[in-house]
């Protein structure tokens, strides 16, 4: 039986998401069209707008729905008016390029050793950067859980003329999200991070807020983003905001199993080292590192034991490079390649963690071995 441990990649289809997108399935009408078919689709999508608003308290009007993260990151940084970009230097690439591709000054914030954005550097750029600016910063970081400052940061950017974009994908059903109280202008979600179909994901956009679409030629999302919605998709994604909110409910089992994991780790190897742990993190992440081994290798030889995990380095063309995110904190580039993210979801059991532990200190040991022998 496979362990699951990557829920930071993706994350199973939950029962309420398949429900909804299998009914979805025989609504057929186009949602733009007005006879009977079209609004029973029309419908559909306005109830998901209301669940997807409700996950992050913002208004239905203000919801977005696009192909998923990386689209709704690009609109935000193409779209919106600004003479120039502040991003974090932990931010996921569909940020990182959309704000190199974009033309215009970007400027890039460091962070601290513990992955947490440097509040001063922050504002000296906005101060010496062209005005007004567009800042794009993430809730939490997708291979290390850190929580960024989004209340103090976005406050620090308006005070500055600036607008606010944060990333927040890899919060919902671990954190509370209310773009209220973090008081942001725009905010992008992901329905295959909270248990929705991939393919999937949205936009919040506060109301009075400029938005130029990416892709044009059809009314739809309020002439924000044309083309003939993914209906089961967008049904798949209500369904699963709904029970990402009350999948918080049980976020602190989760939390002492991850706890669990990494006490018991460092018990045992003390060069080991938790990225980001003297920071404020989501539940549910633990971004490791194996002293002489690198991540690759041992995602292979979990993969072997039946336990998916994850190199945070991974990327899509194949080519493993260290990660950005983990160099970012000051890493030494061997510590940069030996980090393996692992990432527990609410059906991850103690039994699980027990037998992710087991594997990794032999591997642990087995490194040792080696590297005594290289002597
Ligand atoms: N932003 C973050 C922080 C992510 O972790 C991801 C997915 O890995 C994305 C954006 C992209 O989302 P999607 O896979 O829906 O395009």
């Amino acid at each position: 039986q496979r362990i699951y441990l990557d829920h930071n990649a993706t994350s199973p289809l939950c029962a309420p998401a398949r429900r909804a997108v299998a009914e979805a399935f025989d609504v057929f009408g186009n949602p733009s069209s007005v006879h009977g078919e079209g609004r029973a689709a029309h419908r559909l999508i306005e109830d998901a707008r209301d669940a997807v608003a409700a996950l992050v308290g913002g208004r239905p009007r203000e919801i977005v729905f696009t192909s998923g993260g990386t689209e709704a990151n690009n609109l935000a940084l193409f779209g919106t008016p600004a003479e120039s970009l502040v991003v974090s230097a932990i931010e996921h690439m569909s940020v990182r390029e959309a704000a190199e591709r974009s033309g215009r000054p970007f400027f890039v914030c460091p962070v601290n050793g513990d992955g947490v954005v440097d509040g001063a550097a922050f504002e000296r750029l906005l101060e010496e950067g062209p005005a007004p600016a567009l800042v794009s910063i993430m809730l939490a970081n997708n291979e290390t859980g850190v929580i960024q400052p989004i209340r103090d940061l976005a406050a620090c950017a308006h005070a500055h003329g600036a607008l606010f974009h944060c990333d927040a994908v890899q919060g919902p059903g671990r954190l509370v999200i209310d773009v209220e109280d973090l008081g942001v202008d725009l905010l992008t979600l992901s329905g295959h991070k909270l248990g929705a179909p991939k393919g999937i994901g949205a936009l919040w956009v506060r109301d009075g807020i400029d938005l130029a679409p990416l892709l044009v030629g059809g009314g739809q999302e309020f002439r924000r983003r044309a083309g003939t919605e993914n209906v089961p998709g967008i049904a798949g994604f209500g369904a699963a905001a709904t029970a990402a909110g009350q999948a918080l409910r049980t976020i602190d089992r989760v939390r002492a199993l991850r706890d669990r994991l990494e006490a018991a780790i460092l018990e045992t190897a003390r060069d080991a080292r938790i990225f980001g742990a003297g920071a404020p993190r989501v539940a549910n992440t633990s971004a490791i590192y194996m002293p002489g081994m690198a991540a690759e290798t041992q995602v292979m030889a979990f993969d072997l034991e039946g336990i998916a995990v994850s190199a945070g380095s991974a990327c899509s063309s194949g080519k493993v490079q260290p990660s950005h995110v983990i160099a970012a904190m000051g890493a030494t580039p061997e510590e940069a390649q030996g980090v393996i993210r692992v990432s527990l979801g609410t059906e991850t059991s103690e039994a699980e963690i027990e037998r992710f532990i087991a594997v990794w200190l032999g591997l642990y040991e087995r490194a040792a071995r080696r590297r005594v022998g290289a002597l």
